[in-house]
């Protein structure tokens, strides 16, 4: 839906009973006494069907969905929302968004009605400044977030946000507004980055198991990189050379574990998942920082 037909859906007296309201809710989460640092993840989420196969991938993201404390709210950086600019997505009832194409019809059917959280995602915007983040109504929910959210919090009764990825900007700029988001961490919000560390759909082998060498060898530099905390290796992605530039022929499913290390407390050791290669040059590994005592068996 185009903005303008949204903005006439909704009415502007609608509209501006949505900012009174949004208003008044974000003061109250801005004095909401700290809770209990929430984890934070980051999902390869690979092919869409993820979401509706019961494989060992989207096994574990239901488990993680009832192992991990309950948020209050969830916050995606998806590989799928690039934008001039950064934006956050401000809808009460977020679309769910079929931005793929060549799947069965099942998967378009897949709906994820979670509510939205404009008044997390106004804050968030906040807590981003000098940084000027657009407030979004356009925009859902990409496969990005609702393939993994599907499988891990089926209800959908948990609020859901996007930030958008500007993608006039380098990986050093992302870590770094990436940085302002760690507060949400004490109120609350799971903050999830979606992508892939080995994303290259032009070498993708169908049915090729496990990775090829220059595949295999990225994604080994970037596990070591963050089980030593050089997150500045893994911001400055590109001097590793050739295997950076065939795993991250463009870098928008590689942004999302950048926002995830942002906002890692030093000495914070990650768990790591999904941590298979397949089709020759996706990386599905996944890991997520700050889940006290959480064991996932595979
Ligand atoms: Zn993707």
């Amino acid at each position: 839906m185009e903005r303008k037909d949204f903005i006439r859906l909704l009415g502007l007296g609608a509209l501006s009973s949505i900012a009174m309201d949004t208003r008044s809710i974000t003061s109250e989460l801005l004095s909401m006494p700290d809770s209990e640092e929430m984890p934070i993840l980051f999902v390869g989420h690979g092919n869409p069907m993820n979401a509706i196969e019961d494989n060992v991938y989207s096994k574990m993201w239901k488990k993680l969905g009832t192992k991990l404390p309950t948020p209050k709210a969830i916050l995606v950086v998806s590989a799928h929302w690039e934008t001039k600019g950064t934006q956050v997505l401000v809808s009460e009832k977020p679309r769910t968004i079929h931005d793929f194409g060549g799947f069965p019809r099942k998967l378009f059917e897949q709906q994820y009605p979670a509510p939205g959280a404009p008044a997390f995602a106004k804050e968030t915007a906040k807590l981003m400044l000098p940084t000027k983040v657009a407030e979004d109504l356009t925009w859902g929910l990409d496969h990005g977030t609702w393939s993994v959210l599907l499988p891990m919090y089926p209800e959908a009764k948990i609020p859901v946000y996007q930030l958008s990825l500007d993608y006039t900007q380098g990986a050093a700029y992302h870590y770094k507004i990436a940085s302002q988001l760690s507060k949400l961490r004490k109120k609350g919000v799971l903050i999830v980055g979606s992508g892939n560390v080995v994303h290259n759909l032009g070498r993708v082998q169908w049915g090729k198991q496990g990775g090829y060498d220059w595949a295999v060898e990225f994604d080994t530099k970037v596990k070591n990189y963050i089980d030593t905390e050089n997150h500045q290796a893994l911001v400055d992605y590109t001097k590793i050379g050739n295997s950076a530039n065939l795993s991250i022929p463009s870098n928008e499913h590689y942004l999302p574990l950048l926002y995830v290390l942002a906002n890692r407390k030093k000495g914070e050791k990650p768990l790591y998942f999904n941590d298979t290669l397949e089709m020759g040059s996706i990386s599905m590994r996944s890991v997520i920082f700050g889940a006290k005592d959480l064991k996932l068996d595979k």
